[in-house]
């Protein structure tokens, strides 16, 4: 008889390929401070089209990161000089 392996197919939990939201909004700060590697990227990329919340995440920071551009005022470098 035929067994139906694929059925018990677990899905992949390999932790190095996934990437879970904790490390993805870690990534996503980081991304605004410096470039990331591009398996970095991939990875971000990839959690980033499967999950809404940390996509919002990101846009969020996004925004916040154009604002203070945008409002030098808003940035916290006043000890410079
Ligand atoms: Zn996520």
């Amino acid at each position: 008889m035929v067994r139906a392996r694929a059925l018990t197919a677990a899905p992949t939990t390999n932790r190095d390929s996934v990437l879970n939201c904790r490390q993805v909004s870690e990534l996503v700060s980081i991304a605004e401070d410096r470039r990331l590697g591009w398996l970095e990227r991939w990875r971000l990329r990839a959690h980033l089209r499967v999950c809404e919340g940390c996509r919002q995440f990101q846009k969020q920071v996004a925004f916040l990161r154009g604002a203070i551009r945008r409002h030098p005022a808003l940035r916290d470098d006043s000890e410079e000089r």
